[in-house]
């Protein structure tokens, strides 16, 4: 079974203009996503694959549709429809996601920043310290920079943390959007590779990646979306080599 399955998935948004104009992002997604699966959304720009991750994590409340998730405890609930309450425990617990910025905390230490990560998802202390260390080694944060406020890293560095904050708990289903956007190709590679052993431990993974290798070395199937619609979906080889 799959641990999200997206069904007829609409969002709208109101533009700030003076006639109010509508942009149709999403018209009608259908999707699936079981458990070890990655799925990668492709498209072009506007084509609304953010858009799609914002509604799975709720960032956005969907204008229509049903975003059924799969949970831990075996429950199927409609993201779409639920509570903020539960919302907000569906991202503490099964549901993670990492955008291509970091959102540092003020006067947090880099490594309680991703061991905090882990405690919010129900670690202990001292495991989440040390799964903090191991996870900051595997993306080549330096030991010096543990202490440091995360505010202060760069852009590359303040990704690396991010993702190692996003990763150290694994939840059920993880959206990835464009999380290796600002790294080198060593950094990238190291990063890449984390996510690949995720996906061995059952994650389902929902992606935006710019680069058609990270999709080819990651995914096992590729969405195509346009204009707010599906119109592909199938392996990477295949999609790849047809669009
Ligand atoms: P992609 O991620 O594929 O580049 P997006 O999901 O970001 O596409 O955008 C899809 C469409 O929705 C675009 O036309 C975009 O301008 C619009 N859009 C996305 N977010 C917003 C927003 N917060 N307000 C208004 N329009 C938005
Ligand atoms: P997209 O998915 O369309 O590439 P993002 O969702 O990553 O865009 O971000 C939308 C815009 O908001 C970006 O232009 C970015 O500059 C800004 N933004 C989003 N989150 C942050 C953040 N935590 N810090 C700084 N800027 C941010």
């Amino acid at each position: 079974g799959s641990v999200l399955s997206v069904r007829g998935l609409r969002k709208d948004f109101t533009l700030h203009t003076i006639d109010g104009r509508v942009v149709e992002a999403l018209h009608g997604v259908d999707l699936d996503v079981a458990p070890g699966e990655h799925v990668a959304l492709a498209g072009t720009s506007g084509a609304g694959k953010s858009t799609l991750l914002r509604c799975v994590y709720r960032t956005y409340l969907a204008g229509g549709g049903h975003i059924w998730f799969r949970t831990a405890a075996g429950d199927l609930v409609d993201v779409a429809a639920l509570p903020d309450a539960t919302v907000a425990d569906l991202r503490g617990h099964e549901i993670g996601y990492v955008s291509q910025f970091l959102k540092a905390q003020p006067r947090r230490s880099v490594l309680t920043t991703v061991a905090s990560a882990g405690t919010a998802r129900g670690m202990a202390r001292d495991a989440a310290r040390e799964a903090a260390a191991a996870a900051l080694r595997q993306v080549g944060i330096a030991e010096h920079l543990w202490d440091m406020h995360a505010t202060v890293l760069s852009g590359g560095q303040k990704q690396r943390v991010n993702i190692a904050a996003g990763t150290i708990a694994p939840p059920r289903l993880l959206l990835l959007d464009e999380p290796v956007s600002a790294l080198d190709p060593a950094n990238r590679s190291a990063v890449l590779d984390l996510i690949a052993r995720l996906e061995r431990t059952g994650t389902a993974v929902l992606s935006v990646f710019h680069d058609l290798d990270a999709i080819e070395r990651l995914a096992t199937r590729v969405v195509v979306l346009g204009g707010g619609r599906v119109l592909a979906s199938g392996p990477p080889e295949q999609i790849l080599r047809d669009s």
